[in-house]
């Protein structure tokens, strides 16, 4: 197995850009956690802002107007720096470096203190666009409190009242105006509707076109013509566990078409445009034949297009005890990178565990799907950084600030971190979150956001 492969879960796959960032920063007891729950709307519950507690949540999924972003709250961290005004401006600093905008939150009944101006400073030295929101502005007689903060030259003070709702639409209003140009477009994902889309994989004579037989019966198969792709490719409709499946670009594998193509030109130029149109792909193996070195690259690229991934192993039938030992080693010697996709062993012929194909490719599209929630995966990391830190680099200890998962199908991570995470501790995190999370027959794709 080459290289390539090795780090092909990790590095590779279409990225997805994170949500936008906004830090929320500010000196304790202005009221950050009352204006973090009023934008979350209280759907993950914050604990409260006890001095000298450390928070156990710092990132949380938020939304105005439908544009959605990050919400961070930066109160837990580097508490070991000694003085408020330190400490504050310590945290300022990470989150300008962290987020795309800066929410400084300021208590307008108080008036300007050290701390802020501490924030100021390092918010000033930043590009960072920062929203200032005046806190504690609980009705009209505040008011002229909040135009005071004008004095700290870091723009317009939005007076609010985190604690009953005031102003905050205004606040937010600016807080998304602020957003990169492309983050503000990144809608939601469009919605596929339709069929799940299947990918039939293999290099020639492991059996694709016996089993898409079993499968769907040359008869009552219904061609779906697809305009604008490949010229001839043919979809197939085919209900399998009483749900319709299409099956991608099936013309390679039928015979009738293949006569025209050779099969050979379907294993290397057709598996690339069918894995594009497919959310899930089956890759089919001949276990009377030495696992080869086609079927392993036909793995990879399911792995780098960054799809589902069911493994099934053909033509059980004719394998006899020896031959199954030897083929057991194999699979964990080659497919050992991609253990995590589930497996069925059948024979196309006999039909032998034809049952099991159906839920396989269930289980693989349910993990590609799969989305844990900024908090609750925050949560999580906190636990396991805590258990096992990163390693030391270069005399430095990077730490995790937070994560988010920026994108489903497949799952894409997001670490924003102070220091670059070797592939070993990302691939740590890789297992750890298949283990605790799941993500069966999926590929992960997880990026660093370095902050130094
Ligand atoms: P394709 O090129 O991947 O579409 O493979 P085919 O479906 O054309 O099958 C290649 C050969 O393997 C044919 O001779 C099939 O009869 C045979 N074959 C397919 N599936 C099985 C199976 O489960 N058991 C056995 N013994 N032979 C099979």
């Amino acid at each position: 197995m080459n290289d390539d492969f090795e780090n092909a879960d990790i590095g590779t796959g279409g990225e997805t850009a994170p949500l936008p960032v906004v830090a929320v920063v500010g000196r304790p007891n202005v009221g950050k956690s009352s204006l973090v729950n009023r934008i979350i709307g209280r759907r993950e519950a914050v604990v409260e802002d006890v001095p000298g507690v450390t928070r156990d949540r710092v990132a949380y999924d938020a939304e105005w107007q439908s544009t959605q972003f990050t919400l961070v709250d930066t109160g837990g961290w580097e508490t070991s720096v000694s003085g408020l005004a330190a400490m504050v401006a310590r945290q300022a600093e990470y989150a300008a470096q962290t987020a795309d905008v800066v929410l400084f939150v300021v208590d307008a009944t108080v008036g300007i203190t050290d701390a802020d101006e501490a924030v100021t400073r390092v918010l000033r030295a930043t590009n960072r666009p920062v929203v200032l929101a005046a806190n504690k502005v609980d009705g009209s007689m505040q008011e002229s409190d909040a135009l005071e903060l004008w004095n700290l030259g870091v723009g317009e003070p939005y007076p609010i009242s985190a604690l009953h709702g005031r102003g905050t639409g205004d606040l937010l209003d600016a807080v998304v105006a602020a957003f990169p140009e492309q983050a503000r477009e990144a809608e939601a994902p469009e919605t596929e509707d339709g069929p799940p889309r299947v990918a039939l994989l293999g290099r020639p004579n492991v059996g694709k076109s016996s089993l898409l037989n079993r499968l769907a019966g040359e008869d009552r198969v219904v061609v779906d013509s697809v305009a604008g792709t490949t010229r001839d490719a043919v979809d197939e409709l085919i209900e399998l566990g009483g749900k319709t499946w299409k099956f991608i670009d099936t013309a390679g594998i039928r015979r009738r078409f293949r006569a025209l193509q050779g099969a050979d030109y379907y294993a290397t130029m057709r598996t690339g445009t069918a894995l594009e149109r497919a959310e899930v792909a089956v890759v089919l193996m001949d276990v009377s034949e030495p696992l080869a070195e086609q079927d392993i690259r036909v793995v990879e690229q399911v792995v780098e297009a960054g799809r589902g991934l069911v493994l099934a192993f053909n033509k059980w039938d004719i394998l006899d005890e020896e031959r199954r030992i030897y083929l057991e080693k194999e699979i964990d010697r080659q497919l050992a990178r991609v253990a995590w996709a589930p497996r069925v062993n059948i024979s196309a012929r006999t039909g032998r565990h034809m049952e099991k194909l159906v839920p396989a490719i269930e289980t693989s599209l349910a993990g590609w799907s799969q989305r844990i929630p900024t908090g609750q995966l925050n949560n999580w990391l906190k636990e396991l950084v805590a258990a096992t830190p990163p390693p030391v680099r270069g005399g430095k200890q990077p730490k995790i600030l937070f994560a988010t998962q920026a994108g489903a199908k497949p799952p894409q991570f997001v670490l924003f971190t102070t220091g670059f995470l070797e592939d070993n501790y990302r691939r740590f995190i890789e297992r750890r979150l298949r283990e605790d999370f799941g993500f069966e027959g999926s590929p992960i794709h997880i990026s660093m956001r370095i902050r130094e």
